[in-house]
């Protein structure tokens, strides 16, 4: 796999061919808004890497994984959610993945029923 994906939505935006309402960004990793927010804060959390999914992930990915959750906490602390929110990543059809570039949806600023539909 090399680390970009000519025809994939995501590694465009990481590009800056495709805008995005950026929030974060380092080395490894970038967050933007949703498009089509389903909370008050809605960012999706990426590697700039081209990985599918969490099934494409190897055990050589830990410092990855790592940094990606070090931003959410970062995003999670900006937006005041001190009272909880929600990391979902969605893998394969049965999820509802729409996009195959990996990604972490951040939700927050609103109370969530469980489980999920
Ligand atoms: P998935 O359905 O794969 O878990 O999540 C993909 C997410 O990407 C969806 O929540 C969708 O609204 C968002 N999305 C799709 N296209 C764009 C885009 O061009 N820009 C931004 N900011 N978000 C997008
Ligand atoms: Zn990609």
């Amino acid at each position: 796999m090399t680390d970009r994906d000519p025809d994939c939505l995501f590694c465009k935006i990481v590009a800056g061919e495709i805008p995005s309402d950026r929030v974060y960004e380092d080395d490894d990793v970038i967050a933007f808004r949703d498009i089509n927010p389903r909370a008050p804060t809605h960012v999706l959390v990426i590697p700039r890497r081209h990985v599918l999914d969490v099934q494409h992930l190897t055990d050589a990915d830990g410092e990855l994984l790592s940094r990606l959750f070090s931003a959410v906490r970062t995003l999670a602390a900006e937006a005041a959610l001190e009272s909880g929110y929600r990391v979902v990543t969605n893998v394969g059809p049965d999820a509802g993945q729409t996009v195959f570039h990996l990604h972490l949806h951040l939700l927050g600023g609103r109370s969530m029923s469980w489980p999920p539909g």
